[in-house]
């Protein structure tokens, strides 16, 4: 039996790959940038390249190899290991998975990003021990994930969990997908930056800051971590009210699934710690139901980059031992 499986995080500005061993440590990785501008094909090129190099770090053969799981940011055709759509890098309707096993006969598997993530910190990481978690990652978008009663969720068509895009303000801010009002137009990093862009536009944000001017990037999560230690009331006003709508939002979540844990994970909560996490629980704690309130705990995810490699790893060898059984 294999005792290692494969986790690939592919994002729209580097990709990660990790050799994952029985006890879910990540034992090697290797790293490269997505190339995104350059085309589905040349993203794939790079895919099957770095899983080709993590292969030779750490000595391997692909016999060794139990699984692979491919955590990707889009919409995917899980049972046809097709990549629908992704938002930034430029896949559409790509045969990721058959493409794959031309390079390696191994057993693929595609998960969402987030919901490897949250797998992640609920096998190996701050999730572990509770069996109903509400996973929520803000960053450039806002992700979701849940997990109920032990198992990942993901609804008739799986699309379930998607907690950024529902509507809080109708006919609200454009959202990333094309709809509007949606909580990630409104209280994500990129929502934040476009904020921030307009009070350098109006003179409100002065300074270093000011530099960044107009430049939606620019304004990454490290920045305004900078911003609240250098308790600037700009930043940290953008910063409040974007946990505190989150928050509310969350809330709401908590009412309708009555979680133990909800699970903040993504670039946000890694740059901006307590801060961040203690206002989104405030806000979040006022919103909902106390008693359904009082069953939830909060708490920032420890995995980091590494919990979508563990994540996509294990639901790629759990997937890989149920096909086995269901074979024999
Ligand atoms: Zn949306």
């Amino acid at each position: 039996m294999a005792n290692y499986n494969i986790g690939f995080d592919l994002g729209g500005t580097k990709m990660l790959a990790g050799l994952v061993d029985s006890e879910l440590r990540v034992v090697e990785t290797v790293k490269r940038k997505s190339k995104s501008e350059a085309g589905a094909e040349a993203v794939f090129q790079d895919i099957a390249g770095t899983l080709q190099e993590l292969l030779e770090k750490s000595g391997k053969n692909p016999e060794e190899i139990g699984a692979i799981g491919l955590s990707v940011p889009g919409i995917l055709d899980r049972k046809k290991g097709v990549v629908v759509r992704t938002p930034n890098l430029g896949f559409s309707d790509f045969p990721l998975v058959a493409r794959l096993k031309e390079h390696l006969p191994v057993p693929v598997i595609l998960e969402n990003d987030v919901n490897a993530g949250v797998w992640g910190e609920y096998v190996a990481g701050a999730a572990r021990g509770y069996r109903h978690v509400l996973g929520v990652f803000p960053g450039t978008g806002i992700g979701g994930g849940l997990i109920i009663n032990g198992d990942l969720y993901l609804g008739a068509g799986g699309n379930a969990g998607e907690i950024g895009h529902m509507v809080i303000q109708w006919d609200g801010a454009l959202c990333g997908c094309g709809q509007r009002g949606h909580i990630e137009a409104l209280a994500s990093r990129g929502a934040m930056a476009k904020e921030a862009a307009g009070l350098v536009a109006n003179g409100t944000l002065t300074g270093e800051y000011a530099q960044l001017g107009a430049d939606i990037k620019a304004f990454s999560s490290k920045i305004f971590a900078q911003g609240i230690k250098e308790d600037n009331p700009a930043i940290t006003g953008i910063v409040d009210r974007a946990a505190e709508l989150l928050g509310v939002h969350i809330g709401g979540c908590l009412n309708l699934l009555n979680p133990e844990l909800v699970l903040i994970g993504g670039g946000l909560i890694e740059k901006l710690g307590d801060y961040y996490l203690k206002r989104i629980e405030k806000a979040m704690r006022s919103s909902a139901w106390n008693f359904v309130a009082q069953d939830a705990h909060i708490k920032a995810g420890t995995l980091g980059d590494h919990a979508g490699i563990i994540g996509a790893a294990d639901l790629a060898h759990r997937a890989s031992e149920k096909k086995g059984k269901s074979t024999v």
